[in-house]
């Protein structure tokens, strides 16, 4: 056990804004190579020693639920990729303070956990899937793994576990999946997430502008289908939400290289390497990994925690100019936890 004492609070940063939402990288491995993420060869993965240990996630999650932290994502990397990961998922699960437990995955090694994601009570399951097309999803994530993603798209939807699909759109790569995607929450209470892509791909932009803004993709939506009827957006969304009338799952449109949602951003990152970031674009701004293997206890530690809330960048942008580098972001998302 550990010295925490559980304390209900609400956790505020130096813009006022509530923070109680923390996305975890277990891992920055992963079984495809997608061209929006990753470079096709030449990645050099993080020594295993470098990575979070599961008995330390699970003190620094602890920490976090005390600080106020209610709601978890584990991403990645792959997540399935890290062994025994559903160990972790049934410990974080029982922390107390944790109310939503949420999971990021590329669907690829997922499928037969989806029983047990429900009987832990997981909140729900981003997907990446960026084509609903085999050739197409094999162009984009240099791997031949459609079908078993399609059989984890079906399995959590016959668990009822509530799915949302993310999309990045790419000019010359998935442009005609948009409409394919939308008709599959046609029948299926499955929200469609289309996301702007960002320079985190460990090379840097692959645009000198970026043609598919949130702005442009929502224009294309809206050509094909008129009725497209705006949504309240939840509090502290990152999307703008839509439906298709009469469908059964929503649209939403990421601005996640426009940056339009800071002004409501709830959320911090741990990498995979154990790197705080309190925002997006920042290049880390504690390192927590190496708090957790001082040997001080867990009020020191959350002192530090607090501190770094109480600094947070105001915006992408900001955060962004404060890089250590002066250099514009490209790292990739798999060491980032997206
Ligand atoms: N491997 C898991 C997956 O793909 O779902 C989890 C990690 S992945 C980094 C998390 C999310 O980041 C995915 O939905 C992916 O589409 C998104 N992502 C990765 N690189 C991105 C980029 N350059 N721009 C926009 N989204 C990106
Ligand atoms: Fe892997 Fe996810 Fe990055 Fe694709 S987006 S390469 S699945 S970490």
């Amino acid at each position: 056990m550990h010295s925490t004492q559980f304390d209900l609070t609400t956790l505020y940063d130096n813009h006022g804004r509530p923070i109680n939402y923390v996305r975890l990288a277990v891992t920055d491995r992963c079984n495809l190579r997608c061209f929006y993420c990753m470079p096709e060869e030449g990645i050099r993965y993080l020594p295993k020693k470098h990575l979070l240990t599961f008995e330390e996630i699970e003190r620094l999650i602890s920490i976090l639920a005390c600080m106020g932290i209610s709601k978890v994502r584990l991403t990645g990397g792959e997540p399935f990729v890290r062994n025994d990961l559903m160990q972790l998922i049934e410990k974080i699960a029982s922390i107390q303070g944790v109310q939503d437990l949420h999971l990021t995955t590329n669907g690829v090694l997922t499928a037969p956990h989806v029983p047990l994601l429900k009987k832990l009570g997981i909140a729900s399951v981003n997907l990446s899937l960026d084509t609903l097309d085999r050739t197409r999803f094999h162009n984009i994530t240099r791997r031949d793994e459609f079908e078993p993603v399609m059989e984890t798209l079906h399995l959590l939807l016959e668990h009822k576990i509530p799915v949302k699909i993310n999309a990045v759109v790419m000019e010359g790569k998935n442009i005609e999946d948009i409409l394919p995607l939308i008709e599959l929450s046609k029948n299926y209470p499955v929200d469609i997430r289309f996301i702007e892509e960002m320079p985190f791909n460990g090379e840097g932009n692959h645009y000198p502008t970026l043609k598919w803004t949130y702005r442009n993709i929502l224009q294309y939506i809206e050509s094909h289908y008129p009725t497209l009827t705006k949504i309240p957006d939840a509090p502290f969304s990152t999307s703008y939400n839509y439906r298709v009338p009469g469908y059964a799952g929503n649209i939403g449109v990421i601005a996640a290289f426009s940056r339009t949602f800071c002004g409501t951003c709830n959320r911090i990152r741990v990498t995979a390497q154990g790197m705080l970031k309190t925002c997006l674009y920042d290049d880390g701004v504690l390192d927590i990994r190496q708090l957790l293997r001082s040997g001080i206890d867990d009020e020191e530690i959350k002192h530090q925690l607090m501190s770094a809330f109480k600094s947070r960048a105001k915006n992408g942008f900001e955060a962004e100019g404060k890089r250590h580098n002066h250099l514009p972001v490209s790292e990739s998302m798999s060491t980032i936890g997206g």
